[in-house]
């Protein structure tokens, strides 16, 4: 009973210590609690004070992003950098930009990468950044001031062994390649590898854009095979339409399933014929335009505002890819009441708590994303090895690569949870597998 009263110790502290920042303490709570069984059986973590190491920060960057609209007026944003652990590999992960972007967002993004990044098996610490500027509506030129000068800051702290940031939310191939433009400018030197999901032809690796979404079909599948089930003929229920949904879409329909909704932060389209992948790939990446614009295009299927209506649709497999906390405890009962046999997160912590462990009660599979979604990053550090070796793997190989990386996931994930009592828990197991890497090499490296 020592040992729970630590967990909580550092809980309190964190809590005490981080006033407001609820995503933070949640995140946190969620990976201490579970871990709870490694340190019974290991009292070397909590002798070098793992816990209240791993849960700072090793430093956050926080700056004035000064950029003009179209019309001459300036604006000001917040930048950050969350630089969270570097034990395993440079600091590595996504920037964000959207209005709801502050510290305990960007905190709780990098506590996650860090296990995340260690569950890939790839040399890779963790981090985040973002800002709360609004690219809904903005011009192409807009976009490209404020990427600008977000990067004319950002700069000084990153670098291909420092720190390498790549896209989240509001950040895809677009918004990269400006912040690279800048980047190279500045240092006037071509280091490829300080960025990931750079563009083909400067960098990029393929099937980086796809990789977020089919790794997280290509883990759900396993998960689903082991419980004698599959994805063909499976009516299935995406969240989101941006890079992570786009490529699940895809991936669930070429294993058979029929994805019948979609949606955007405005609403959601339930298209009982199977959603028209092309149709939104035109509509989000050509268009840039809003997922309601669907049924301009398909009048049989129907739009409704709002998003959390999206999981009242029956279906056998729900796969959350929109963001944070999008299906809380009453989406939960909701998708229970509807027979849902599998749950898994593309996006990062879309689930909350009481969700969680409302489907884990009612013995609904459930693929935690921090274990789930890692194939996104999990390329962007195939990415970097692609641009140190100065040379580029094809697409089957990357793919192949990426497969075997999901299998190790989960296989890793699955045997920790069954090792430390949890058996058949993959958010307990994702949870130890990715802590033991970055706590063994925050042991051996000292104080
Ligand atoms: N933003 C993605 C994530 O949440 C990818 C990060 C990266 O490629 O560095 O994992």
């Amino acid at each position: 009973m020592i040992l729970a009263s630590y967990v909580e110790e550092i809980i309190a502290k964190v809590q005490a210590e981080n006033p407001g920042e609820t995503e933070f303490h949640n995140t946190v709570k969620e990976v201490l609690t579970s871990i709870a069984p490694v340190l019974e059986k290991n009292p070397k973590y909590q002798q070098a004070a793992i816990l209240e190491r791993i849960v700072e920060p090793e430093r956050v960057v926080m700056f004035r992003v000064p950029w003009t609209d179209d019309a001459g007026k300036v604006h000001v944003n917040k930048g950050y950098r969350v630089q969270f652990n570097s034990a395993i590999g440079p600091y590595k992960g996504g920037l964000r930009l959207h209005p709801s972007v502050n510290l305990s967002i960007i905190k709780f993004l990098g506590f996650e990468q860090v296990f995340k990044n260690s569950l890939t098996t790839l040399p890779i610490g963790g981090g985040k950044g973002g800002s709360n500027f609004d690219p809904k509506g903005k011009s192409d030129a807009e976009i490209m001031r404020f990427c600008q000068s977000f990067m004319t800051e950002l700069c000084r702290h990153i670098g291909l062994n420092t720190d390498v940031p790549a896209g989240d939310i509001g950040v895809g191939g677009r918004e990269i390649g400006y912040l690279y433009g800048q980047y190279k400018r500045i240092r006037n030197a071509y280091d490829a590898g300080v960025l990931t999901g750079k563009g083909l032809n400067y960098g990029g690796s393929l099937a980086r854009t796809e990789a977020t979404g089919y790794g997280l079909l290509y883990f759900t599948k396993l998960m689903l095979a082991d419980a004698g089930l599959d994805y063909k003929d499976k009516t299935v229920v995406i969240s989101g339409s941006g890079n992570v949904a786009t490529y699940a879409i895809e991936k669930a329909q070429e294993f058979g399933a029929k994805v019948v909704a979609c949606s955007d932060s405005n609403g959601y389209v339930y298209d009982k014929d199977g959603i028209d992948l092309a149709l939104v790939k035109e509509i989000k990446e050509v268009r840039r335009g809003r997922i309601k614009e669907y049924v301009d295009a398909k009048p049989s299927a129907e739009y409704h505002e709002g998003c959390k209506g999206i999981w009242t649709i029956p279906c056998d497999i729900a796969l959350p890819c929109a963001t944070q906390q999008e299906l809380d405890l009453e989406s939960a009962k909701a998708l229970v009441a509807n027979g849902v046999k599998a749950v898994g997160e593309g996006a990062n912590m879309p689930s909350t708590l009481d969700a969680i462990e409302y489907l884990q009660n009612n013995n609904v599979l459930f693929a935690p994303a921090k274990a789930a979604n890692a194939g996104g990053v999990a390329v962007s550090a195939l990415e970097m090895a692609q641009n140190s070796m100065r040379y580029s793997w094809t697409f089957e190989e990357v793919d192949n690569k990426l497969k075997n990386i999901m299998a190790d996931i989960y296989e890793n994930s699955k045997r920790c949870a069954k090792e430390y009592g949890h058996e058949g828990d993959l958010l307990v197991g994702c949870n130890i597998a990715g802590f033991l890497k970055v706590a063994d090499a925050m042991l051996a490296q000292g104080v």
